[in-house]
């Protein structure tokens, strides 16, 4: 059997792996548009501030595509043609054809764009990629004010650059919060005291503008100069990083037959419409716990969706959620954050109870009536695994006291064990 994989990254790697593992003979290939190995892609940040050096970038070891008899094409795919089992793909100049028995799309997303005057300029970039954080790494001596464009997860990750390297920076964000939808009104109105050196913690901050965008790149002589926004202010700066959000483009998939709606539409398999034919990672929408078709662009969920394509491709059934509820830690600009399962959901039949432990630490737990279901956590995350536990156990809390309870950091889900918690936690 020959199973073809589109894109290199963590979902694609993770698909290859468990094929790999549960058949030893069949055929793996791998088409990518991004030569080289596989790059710890969330770990960008840190490369640009020299914590983590290139020798340690790469997820896989030089020989891995041997070790595991992965044959490599370097390429971009074009078309999909469902029901003749081919993609077409370019390499160089020459258009080819990769006939597959199964193929799992794991394309991953690119960066949203603002088409306005300016935007071909090689100063205005942005953050998805191994090439764009060279850009940056490669001008930081030399920059003096960064624009970052887009005060969500991403954007906070360049602004923590910028802060970290003493680099004068504006945040351009829509709206009057930060770090949205990732946080709430609560968590955003922590991080903005933070972003901005209000905190007491850093010397300067990044100053934050909310409500307006840009509407031109401003060059002299062919490079950046300064932006425009559509209040009438004129920002100079010698970088900006377009951070607005990302997308799935949909080229790949017209007229292939596959389903697509934002992302390409797979179920908790990580099929697609067609059957033989996978998805995973950021380039998919699946159906949540609640049937609602959603991205979830996440690194540990594409690993996960990559895996459960894998066993699926090699006829071993395997479900998404066997793996439990969403679950993403990380920074947002210098402040942990968790969120797990259904994180952000509002109104009826949900509630929450959230807590502020001290000026930068603040949890919220949700529950779908008396289940809980959700959990965000910025600042400290002590907890985070037992609280994951009990949402795929799905564990009744009825009284409030006790949901209140797992408000703090050192709770003890023992205690719970007369709502249905089925092992002891130490
Ligand atoms: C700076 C940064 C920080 C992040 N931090 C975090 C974090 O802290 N926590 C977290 O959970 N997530 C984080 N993420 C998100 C996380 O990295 C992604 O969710 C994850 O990498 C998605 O993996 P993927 O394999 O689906 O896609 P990708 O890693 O994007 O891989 C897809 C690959 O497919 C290739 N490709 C695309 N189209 C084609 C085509 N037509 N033909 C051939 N090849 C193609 C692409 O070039 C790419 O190499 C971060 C992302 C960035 C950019």
């Amino acid at each position: 059997m020959r199973h073809v994989i589109i894109g290199n990254g963590i979902a694609g790697i993770s698909v290859a792996e468990t094929i790999r593992k549960n058949r030893r003979d069949d055929e793996i290939v791998m088409l990518s548009d991004e030569p080289g190995l596989p790059y710890w892609r969330a770990s960008l940040t840190k490369y640009i501030l020299d914590i983590i050096p290139m020798t340690k970038m790469t997820v896989k070891p030089p020989d891995w595509l041997d070790r595991l008899s992965i044959k490599q094409r370097v390429g971009k795919a074009l078309h999909v043609l469902a029901d003749q089992g081919q993609v077409i793909y370019s390499e160089g100049n020459h258009e080819k054809v990769l006939e597959f028995d199964r193929l799992c799309i794991a394309t991953g997303a690119v960066p949203v764009q603002l088409d306005i005057p300016g935007c071909e300029l090689p100063e205005v970039i942005s953050f998805r990629t191994l090439n764009d954080a060279e850009i940056i790494k490669s001008r930081l001596t030399a920059l003096k004010r960064i624009v970052v464009v887009g005060g969500g997860v991403l954007g906070m990750e360049v602004v923590d650059v910028a802060v970290s390297r003493g680099i004068d920076c504006t945040v351009l964000q829509r709206g009057d919060k930060l770090g949205v939808p990732l946080v709430d009104e609560q968590g955003a109105e922590i991080l903005l005291k933070r972003v901005n050196g209000e905190d007491g913690i850093h010397k300067k901050g990044a100053e934050v503008v909310f409500d307006d965008a840009p509407i031109e790149y401003i060059n002299e002589n062919g490079q950046l100069k300064a932006v425009k926004l559509a209040s009438g202010a004129v920002i100079d700066c010698d970088l900006v990083v377009v951070c607005i959000g990302i997308a799935t483009k949909s080229e790949l998939f017209n007229q292939s037959g596959l389903v697509f709606d934002r992302g390409l539409k797979v179920d908790e398999h990580q099929e697609s419409s067609v059957p033989g034919i996978y998805g995973a990672g950021d380039c998919v929408v699946y159906p949540d716990e609640s049937g609602q078709v959603v991205p979830t662009r996440t690194w540990v969920t594409s690993r996960i969706q990559g895996k459960t394509a894998g066993f699926n491709m090699c006829d071993i059934p395997c479900l998404l959620f066997d793996e439990g509820p969403m679950y993403n830690a990380s920074l947002m600009f210098d402040l942990l954050y968790t969120i797990v399962g259904e994180f952000n959901v509002t109104g009826d039949p949900y509630s929450s109870f959230a807590q502020q432990t001290d000026e930068f630490s603040y949890r919220k737990i949700i529950f779908k009536k008396d289940r809980i279901v959700g959990a965000m956590m910025l600042g400290d995350r002590n907890g985070d695994q037992a609280i994951r536990r009990l949402i795929a156990q799905k564990v009744e809390i009825p009284a409030e006291t006790d949901k209140k309870a797992l408000l703090d950091p050192e709770f003890d889900p023992n205690d719970l064990a007369q709502h249905g918690v089925e092992y002891i936690m130490y």
